[in-house]
């Protein structure tokens, strides 16, 4: 409204609330980035365009590399697009913060999605100083349902904790897996069938058909032996990205999905639950950080490190009179 205030903010959000793609591109960027003057920039453009957040289905897709990630995006993408969606993709990188590389943003990924006016792709953020990637991503979000995304797509691969991560940002969890005859879990970790929502064993084409719908029984048998929290059975679909079938019954679960979600309340309560758990995650780290930025804490620390190493105090005492000296 007051055309002071909009002013006041990093980037023009009266432009991203109308789709415009630059300006969501920016308010990414700032989001991104780990400098402390961007940071409480990016906060307020986000306070800006929090009241048109949320309207979108948040889906979350993993699967090992190779398992057709890129492939099935556009794919997938590009269908709901000729439903009439606007699609916007995300990825959680695991590698990016620990060592620089990327598994997801190397290649030359979806192409032809990327041409579509209706689709927006951001590569993996990489990390910075304050919070992790997965906050970043979440914040990403935000920022692509108030520019009219209907669904946001969160890529990750199936390594490290950035399933975890990815799971507890979205509404619905994709697995990719590929047709594996007879063979157990593979690549799933401990946990992570708890939390996925629809598994989709992709290249089911050509001489992998047969293999592909033994995996499917198998998968299903192996969800029917797991209790899922909520209301909904995890469901276990073929596909073939590269052929592009089985694409429609794709979303279809998902639209089930919402759908009953929608009608029992665990939709929003889900998302709550998200939101408080974030909060909580940000609390810790904002506490330490608080803590060592603290020049008393600061200049106490390798002193008692020092004396915890040589077995002269406890752990817990040393804890204490750390955090003692934040008072
Ligand atoms: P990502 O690493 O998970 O992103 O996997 P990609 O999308 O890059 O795919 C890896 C390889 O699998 C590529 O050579 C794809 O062409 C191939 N691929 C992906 N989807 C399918 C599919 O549905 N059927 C078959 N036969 N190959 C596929």
């Amino acid at each position: 409204m007051s055309s002071v205030a909009e002013r006041a903010l990093a980037v023009d959000t009266r432009a991203l609330r109308a789709g415009n793609r630059r300006a969501l591109a920016k308010a990414i960027t700032l989001v991104e980035s780990s400098l402390e003057r961007h940071r409480d920039e990016a906060q307020a453009v986000l306070e800006d365009i929090l009241p048109d957040s949320g309207n979108s289905i948040r889906i979350g897709i993993s699967g090992v590399p190779g398992v057709g990630k890129s492939t099935f995006i556009e794919a997938f993408g590009l269908d709901l697009i000729g439903r009439g969606k606007r699609v916007a993709v995300l990825a959680v990188d695991p590698s990016s913060p620990i060592h620089g590389g990327s598994i997801l943003g190397d290649k030359t990924r979806m192409e032809l999605l990327s041409r579509s006016e209706q689709a927006f792709i951001r590569p993996s953020p990489s990390g910075g100083a304050l919070g992790g990637v997965a906050e970043k991503t979440r914040e990403s979000i935000l920022l692509c349902e108030a520019a009219g995304y209907d669904v946001v797509l969160v890529e990750t691969v199936g390594v490290g904790q950035s399933e975890f991560e990815v799971a507890a940002m979205v509404d619905f969890f994709l697995v990719l897996m590929i047709p594996n005859a007879g063979d157990e879990l593979q690549g799933i970790k401990k946990g992570i069938m708890e939390m996925v929502d629809g598994l989709v064993i992709n290249k089911a084409d050509g001489a992998s058909l047969d293999l592909a719908r033994t995996a499917q029984r198998h998968y299903q048998n192996a969800f029917h032996l797991l209790r899922h929290g909520g209301d909904w059975s995890p469901q276990v679909l073929t596909c073939s990205a590269l052929k592009k079938t089985q694409l429609g019954e794709v979303w279809g679960m998902i639209e089930a999905y919402q759908a009953q979600a929608l009608a029992s309340g665990g939709f929003e309560k889900k998302r709550a639950r998200q939101s408080v758990d974030w909060m909580n995650k940000l609390v810790h780290e904002q506490l330490e950080n608080l803590l060592r930025q603290n020049p008393a804490v600061k200049s106490a620390w390798p002193a008692l490190k020092e004396r915890v190493w040589r077995g002269e105090t406890t752990p817990y005492l040393a804890a204490r009179q750390l955090i003692g000296l934040l008072r």
